[in-house]
């Protein structure tokens, strides 16, 4: 039935409109999920961002952290923002195929690694108004579909714009003040490990601004984990 299914509605590739296989396990064609790339090394040791040169010691950091060390502890991707990667979050995000969330979750899992040992998962909150217009916050689908304790612990309570075409300082501005702990957790004792989970990490300014709300809470660690991070050309480092 299933191959009956498939043949009359020809479903195309979430990823790149190619044709789907009939043994396919979800909307995004086998090629394209093998030309997924992971991050590689050399990394930041904090935010996680490619670097364009080996250094000699393992605490190297972007320019970036070392100027401006962010509130969060470390940052880890599951993959690179591109090509295919970006299609499949965009296909999540916004064409409703929310199923992706698992093959993500299960990236960001294996991301994660030890991580997920000691700590609680937290996902970046969408503001109620943009949650209504898309029906899901797509944070929260990977969240909970990592399997690990997770908390609704963050509300995002000033709308502004959404990140996307912003450049850094803009970002920065545009997500300052715009997170808060949720009323109900603001008299009880926080988890001392939280892991702020996002489905892409690009400046990484709403993750800061999340981690510093984190952390005057009394939060002590915060790592955030992100299925695709939008990575510095690393050919273009100085
Ligand atoms: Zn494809
Ligand atoms: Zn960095």
């Amino acid at each position: 039935l299933d191959a009956l299914l498939i043949s009359l509605f020809d479903p195309a590739c979430a990823s790149c409109g190619g044709s789907l296989t009939p043994d396919r396990k979800g909307p995004v064609c086998a090629p394209c999920w093998a030309s997924v790339r992971s991050v590689t090394r050399p990394w930041c040791a904090t935010c996680g961002d490619t670097l364009g040169t080996w250094r000699v010691d393992d605490v190297a950091q972007c320019p970036h952290c070392a100027q401006h060390p962010p509130a969060f502890d470390e940052a880890r991707s599951a993959a690179v923002h591109a090509d295919a990667m970006r299609h499949i979050i965009h296909a999540m995000k916004y064409g409703r195929h929310v199923g992706l969330a698992r093959p993500l979750a299960d990236l960001m899992r294996q991301t994660a690694g030890d991580w997920l040992n000691d700590a609680v998962l937290v996902p970046v909150p969408l503001h109620t108004v943009r949650l209504w217009k898309r029906g899901f916050n797509q944070a929260e689908v990977l969240t909970a579909t990592i399997g690990a304790p997770w908390m609704r612990l963050l509300r995002r309570r000033r709308l502004g714009r959404t990140q996307a075409g912003l450049h850094a300082a803009a970002r920065r501005r545009n997500v300052a003040d715009a997170y808060v702990v949720r009323r109900r957790y603001r008299r009880t004792a926080l988890p001392a490990s939280v892991i702020l989970v996002d489905d892409v990490m690009t400046t990484g300014a709403t993750a800061d601004a999340c981690a510093r709300v984190l952390k005057d809470a009394g939060v002590q660690t915060v790592r955030v984990l992100s299925a695709a991070r939008a990575v510095r050309d690393p050919t273009r480092a100085a």
